[in-house]
C-alpha cells in the first residue's frame, strides 16, 4: 500500500483538538509540550527542548523543582484551600518570610499577576483619599507607554496595545499614560489628584525595553517629593531574574507596592501578592477585598518553597553572572538580521531588523533546532531561562541560536 501523504502525527491531532475546541485567544508556537524537568520539555512526539521563555519568568526555578514539588506534595496531602473564612498554618508564615525577604511591613496575597496590580491599584486610591486627602472619586495613576499589567478590563484600559483594548469598553478612567523612560514627561504629568505612578523597571512584554539609566531613581524621588505612590510592577523582571532579587535595586529604589507574581509560584500555582508598608496596606478593613484561593495553604506552602530555592541557590547572582555572560556572547554574532541585543541578567531580547521581517519565523528556526523561545512585540526574540541553567546549557543553545540569528533556516 502506498501513502501519498505523511501521516497525521500526534502533534498534528493535538494541534486540531486545540484548534476546534479552545478559544483562539494565543497563536502559540507548533509544538505539544508533555514532559519538563529542569531546564528541558519533551513535546509528544519525544523531542527534547531547551526552555528558554521559562513561562514568561514563571520558571525561574525550572520545572518542577523537587523542592517545591516537595512542598506541594506534603501540603497536598494535608490541607489544601480554607477560603479566607478561616485560618491556615501556611499563610502567616508565607507572608512573613515575603516580608522578610522584601523588607516591608505587610503582604496580601492573590493567585494571578493581574489580580495583584489591581489589588496595588485598589490600595492606592484608597490611601489617596483616606491619607492624601484627595477628593473622592478623582484619584489618578500615571501608567507607562508600552505597559503590560495583566489582561482585566481595568488593566487593558490603561494599556497602549490597540489589540489588548479594541472591542473591550467602556474602561476605568483615572489612569495617565505619559512616555516610558522620560523622567520630564512623568514630572509633568503629576496633579493634585495622582495617587500613583505604576511602572515596570524593564518592559517585558513590551520588548524587553531598558529604560534609560537613573529612571527609576529619578522617578522615584519625584514620588517622594509629591507624595505620590512608586507602584514596581515586579511580576516579570522580580524573584531574580534581572540579576538582583528585585529589578528596582538596580538603582537602589524601594517602591512603596512591589507587585509580585510568576515565579512566585515555582511554576506549580499561581500566587502573586501586593506589598506595602503599614501607611498604605492599612487602608484595607475586613470585606474591602479579597479572594477564595488568595493566601490559601497549598499556594502558600508552594510560595515558601519558591521564594527559599531562589535564596538558597542564589538565583539572582546566576542570573548576573550568567545573564552578562551570556548577552556578550549574543553581541558578538554578526547577523544582518540582529538590531541589537538587549536586557538585564536573563531577561535578554534580541531586536531583529524590520527589513528583515518579524521574529516569529526566527522563533520557528530555534524551535526547529530544540530551542523554545517566543517573540514579544513584532521584532524581538525573549531569551528568558530558568535561572537554573548552567552555562553549559547555554553554550549549546549559543551553536543553536547563532545560525539562526544568521538566518539559516529561517523563512525570510
Ligand atoms: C505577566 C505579567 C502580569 C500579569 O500576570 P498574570 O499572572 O498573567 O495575570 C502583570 N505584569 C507584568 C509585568 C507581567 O509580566
Amino acid at each position: 500500500m502506498t501513502q501519498t501523504s505523511p501521516s497525521p502525527t500526534r502533534t498534528d491531532a493535538y494541534l486540531d483538538e486545540a484548534e476546534r475546541w479552545s478559544a483562539h485567544n494565543y497563536k502559540p508556537l507548533p509544538v505539544v509540550l508533555e514532559r519538563g524537568e529542569g531546564v528541558w520539555v519533551w513535546d509528544v512526539e519525544g523531542r527534547k527542548y531547551l526552555d528558554m521563555l521559562a513561562a514568561y519568568s514563571a520558571l525561574n526555578q525550572g520545572h518542577r523543582h523537587p523542592a517545591i514539588l516537595e512542598a506541594a506534595r506534603e501540603q497536598m496531602a494535608k490541607l489544601t484551600l480554607t477560603s479566607r473564612a478561616f485560618h491556615n498554618d501556611q499563610m502567616g508564615p508565607f507572608v512573613r518570610e515575603l516580608c522578610e525577604a522584601t523588607g516591608f511591613d505587610r503582604a496580601l496575597p492573590m493567585n494571578t499577576g493581574a489580580e495583584a496590580v489591581e489589588t496595588a491599584i485598589k490600595m492606592v486610591r484608597k490611601w489617596g483619599y483616606r491619607v492624601k486627602g484627595i477628593e473622592d472619586g478623582r484619584a489618578e495613576i500615571i501608567v507607562c507607554s508600552g505597559n503590560f499589567a495583566g489582561r482585566t478590563t481595568t488593566i487593558v484600559g490603561f494599556s497602549s496595545e490597540a489589540q489588548y483594548k479594541e472591542g473591550f469598553g467602556p474602561f476605568t478612567p483615572g489612569f495617565r499614560e505619559v512616555p516610558y523612560g522620560d523622567v520630564e514627561a512623568f514630572r509633568g504629568a503629576i496633579n493634585e489628584n495622582t495617587v500613583g505612578f505604576l511602572v515596570e523597571p524593564i518592559q517585558g512584554e513590551g520588548g524587553v525595553v531598558v529604560p534609560p539609566e537613573g529612571y527609576l531613581r529619578e522617578t522615584r524621588a519625584i514620588c517622594r517629593e509629591r507624595n505620590v505612590a512608586f507602584m514596581a510592577d515586579e511580576i516579570q523582571t522580580g524573584l531574580g531574574r534581572t540579576g538582583r532579587l528585585f529589578c528596582t535595586e538596580w538603582e537602589e529604589v524601594r517602591p512603596d507596592v512591589l507587585i509580585v507574581g510568576k515565579a512566585l509560584g515555582g511554576g506549580v500555582y499561581p500566587v502573586s501578592a501586593a506589598i506595602a508598608d503599614d501607611e498604605m496596606m492599612g487602608v484595607f478593613r475586613p470585606g474591602d477585598h479579597g479572594s477564595t484561593f488568595g493566601g490559601n495553604p497549598l499556594g502558600a506552602a508552594v510560595a515558601r518553597a519558591s521564594l527559599r530555592v531562589i535564596l538558597e541557590e542564589e538565583l539572582p547572582r546566576r542570573s548576573d553572572e550568567l545573564g552578562s555572560w551570556f548577552t556578550g556572547e549574543l553581541r558578538k554574532i554578526e547577523s544582518p538580521h540582529v538590531d541589537h541585543v538587549r536586557g538585564r541578567g536573563l531577561m535578554i531580547g534580541v531586536v531583529i531588523r524590520d527589513a528583515s521581517g518579524p521574529a516569529r519565523p526566527f522563533c520557528e528556526a530555534l524551535m526547529d533546532r530544540g530551542i523554545l523561545a517566543k517573540e514579544t512585540q513584532k521584532q524581538v526574540i525573549r531569551f528568558a531561562p530558568p535561572l537554573t541553567i548552567e552555562k553549559a546549557h547555554l553554550e549549546a543553545a549559543l551553536l543553536e541560536i547563532a545560525p539562526v540569528l544568521r538566518g539559516e533556516g529561517v523563512a525570510l
